[in-house]
C-alpha cells in the first residue's frame, strides 16, 4: 500500500518493526493507524493473551448491544492486508509470558494497549462474601471471557444490588433483567444462557451515591432499561423529583433528569421483574452467615458543598449477589513506570515517561494511557495521537537486535507459546457463527473455556 513510498531520509535502515500489546479497540486502532502511514512502511505484530481479538468488545460490550459489537467490522481492517499487520493471538507479554525485554529484542517500537482489567473494591465490611463481585469479573462470566473467575454466580435469590452510577452498571442491571428468551439471541456461551434460565432473580437494585441529577448514564442506556419487556422501573429519590430539582447544565444529565423524573411516578406493576433505581445511598456493610451475602446495609446520603456526606440513617436491602460497578483501574507492567494513583503508564501524549523523561521506543494508548473513560471511538483519536509521537520518534528509536521479522517465533517456542494467527482465529470465529445457526436466532455464540478455544482455532474443518 505505501511501500512504494520512500522512507524518510533519517529513518532507521530496515524497516521498523512495531509491536502493539492488546488487541482490543485502541491497539487496533493503532495498528491501523500504523498501517495507513505514509511516512515510511511499519510492519506491526498485534499481540494478544487471548485467542480472540477485540478486547471489552468481545468481553466487555454487553451481549444485548449487538449493533455495538459490529464496530469489529471496521477493527479487523488492518489485518486485511494479510502480512504487514499479523495477530499474534495467545500470546501474553510480561510476567507469565514473554518477558518485555524479549520483545524489546525485536521489535523497534512497542505500543501498550492492555487496558484497564483490575475491578476496584468498595473497601466496606463483608465486601469478601461469596456472592460479592466486581463487575469486572461478573461481565466476564456473562461474556464468556476465558479467565472469568466467576464461574457460576448465585442467581438464586430474587435480589441482587448493583453499585454504580455509569453504563456498566445499568449493563449488569438490563442483562440480569432481560428475559432469558431474549437473552438467547445474544452470543452468551451455552453456560451462562443456561444459568440465567435458571435464575430466581426478580429485583435488581441499582445503588447510585448522588442524587438523579447527577448520574452519569448514557441517556440511551437507561431509556433501554425502560424499554425491557416485562420489566417495571421504579425510582427510589425520597420525593426528591417530585420536588423539583436543580436542572444540570450538562445535556446529557438533563436528559437523565427527564426520563427519571416521568419514572418516578411508577408504581409496582404486574411485571415478572424490576429494576430499582436508589439514588443518595452508598453501601456500607455487606452481610451473611456462612459466608454468602445476604444482605447490604445503604446509608442515607446529603449532597452539601458538592460533597456527598453520609447521614448516618441506615437501610438494609436483601440481596444474595452483589456487583459493584465503580470502575476500573490499570495493571501496572513490569519494566515501565505506572502511576497507583490513577492505574495508568504515566505518559505525555502516549510516550511512555519515566520520571519526565520519554523511556525510547515505548507508548501507550487507550486505557491505560488516559484511564478507564470514553466510548469505544474516543479510542480512535487516543491512538491517533499515540502514533503520530511513534512515527515523529521514527529516526531515534533503539535498533531491534534481531532482523528477521520471523525470529520472534523461536522467542515464542523457547517460552513455551504457540501464538494463534489471524487465520486460526477466523477457524474459532467461524464455529461461533456455527454455533449461533445452531441456537437458532443468535448472530454467534460464544466459545468459552481457553482450551475449547484453541480448540476451534486449530481446527480448520469449520470454514
Ligand atoms: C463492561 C464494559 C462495557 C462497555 N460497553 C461499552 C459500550 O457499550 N459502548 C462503548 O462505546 N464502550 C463500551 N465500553 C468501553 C470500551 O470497551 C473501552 O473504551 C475499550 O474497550 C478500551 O479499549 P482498550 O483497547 O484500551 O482496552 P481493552 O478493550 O481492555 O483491550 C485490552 C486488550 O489487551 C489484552 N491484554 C491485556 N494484558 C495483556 C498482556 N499482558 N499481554 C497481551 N495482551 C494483553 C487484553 O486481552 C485485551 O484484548 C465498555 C467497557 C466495559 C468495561
Amino acid at each position: 500500500m505505501t511501500s512504494s513510498l520512500p522512507p524518510i531520509p533519517n529513518a532507521p535502515p530496515e524497516r521498523p518493526r512495531v509491536a502493539v500489546i492488546g488487541a482490543g479497540p485502541s491497539g487496533l486502532y493503532a495498528a491501523a493507524a500504523l498501517l495507513a502511514s505514509d511516512v515510511t512502511p511499519v510492519d506491526v505484530d498485534v499481540l494478544d493473551r487471548l485467542p480472540a481479538p477485540y478486547g471489552l468488545v468481545r468481553y466487555g460490550v454487553a451481549p444485548d448491544h449487538v449493533k455495538m459489537k459490529s464496530v469489529i467490522r471496521v477493527l479487523q481492517r488492518p489485518f486485511a492486508d494479510g502480512s504487514r499487520v499479523r495477530f499474534l493471538g495467545n500470546v501474553a507479554v510480561g510476567e507469565n509470558g514473554i518477558p518485555l525485554d524479549v520483545l524489546r529484542e525485536h521489535y523497534h517500537a512497542v505500543v501498550h494497549a492492555t487496558g484497564s482489567s483490575l475491578d476496584r473494591d468498595l473497601g466496606i465490611p463483608g465486601e469478601e462474601l461469596a456472592g460479592s463481585h466486581g463487575s469486572g469479573a461478573f461481565v466476564s462470566w456473562y461474556c464468556g471471557h476465558p479467565d472469568a473467575t466467576v464461574l457460576e454466580p448465585l442467581l438464586d435469590s430474587p435480589g441482587v444490588v448493583v453499585v454504580g452510577a455509569g453504563n456498566v452498571a445499568l449493563d449488569i442491571a438490563r442483562v440480569l433483567a432481560r428475559a432469558p428468551a431474549e437473552m438467547a439471541t445474544t452470543d452468551v456461551p451455552e453456560h451462562v444462557l443456561a444459568t440465567l434460565r435458571r435464575s430466581a432473580v426478580r429485583d435488581v437494585h441499582v445503588v447510585v451515591r448522588r442524587g438523579p441529577q447527577h448520574v452519569r448514564f448514557t441517556p440511551a442506556e437507561l431509556r433501554q432499561i425502560g424499554e425491557l419487556d416485562d420489566v417495571d422501573v421504579l425510582v427510589h429519590d425520597d420525593g426528591l423529583l417530585a420536588a423539583g430539582v436543580e436542572e444540570p447544565e450538562d445535556r446529557r444529565q438533563k436528559q437523565n433528569l427527564e426520563m427519571l423524573t416521568a419514572w418516578a411516578g411508577n408504581e409496582p406493576g404486574t411485571a415478572s421483574r424490576r429494576i430499582h433505581l436508589h439514588f443518595l445511598r452508598s453501601p456500607v456493610r455487606l452481610e451473611g452467615a456462612g459466608g454468602r451475602v445476604e444482605h447490604v446495609v445503604l446509608e442515607r446520603n446529603e449532597v452539601r458543598d458538592g460533597k456527598v456526606l453520609g447521614t448516618g440513617e441506615q437501610e438494609t436491602v436483601d440481596a444474595g449477589l452483589v456487583v459493584r460497578a465503580i470502575g476500573y483501574s490499570g495493571e501496572p507492567i513490569p519494566g515501565l513506570p505506572f502511576d497507583q494513583e490513577n492505574g495508568v503508564v504515566p505518559n505525555d501524549g502516549g510516550r511512555v515517561v519515566r520520571d519526565g523523561v520519554p523511556v525510547p521506543g515505548s507508548y501507550v494508548t487507550g486505557w491505560i494511557k488516559r484511564g478507564p473513560t470514553g466510548v469505544i471511538g474516543t479510542n480512535k483519536h487516543d491512538a491517533l495521537e499515540t502514533v503520530e509521537k511513534l512515527l515523529e520518534d521514527l529516526a531515534e528509536l533503539p535498533e531491534a537486535r534481531y532482523p528477521d521479522r520471523d525470529a520472534i517465533f523461536e522467542r515464542f517456542a523457547e517460552y513455551g507459546v504457540e501464538p494463534v494467527t489471524w487465520d486460526d482465529w477466523l477457524n474459532l470465529d467461524a464455529e461461533e457463527i456455527r454455533l449461533g445457526e445452531v441456537r437458532g436466532g443468535a448472530e454467534r455464540v460464544k466459545v468459552a473455556g481457553l482450551d475449547a478455544m484453541l480448540d476451534a482455532c486449530r481446527s480448520a474443518a469449520v470454514r
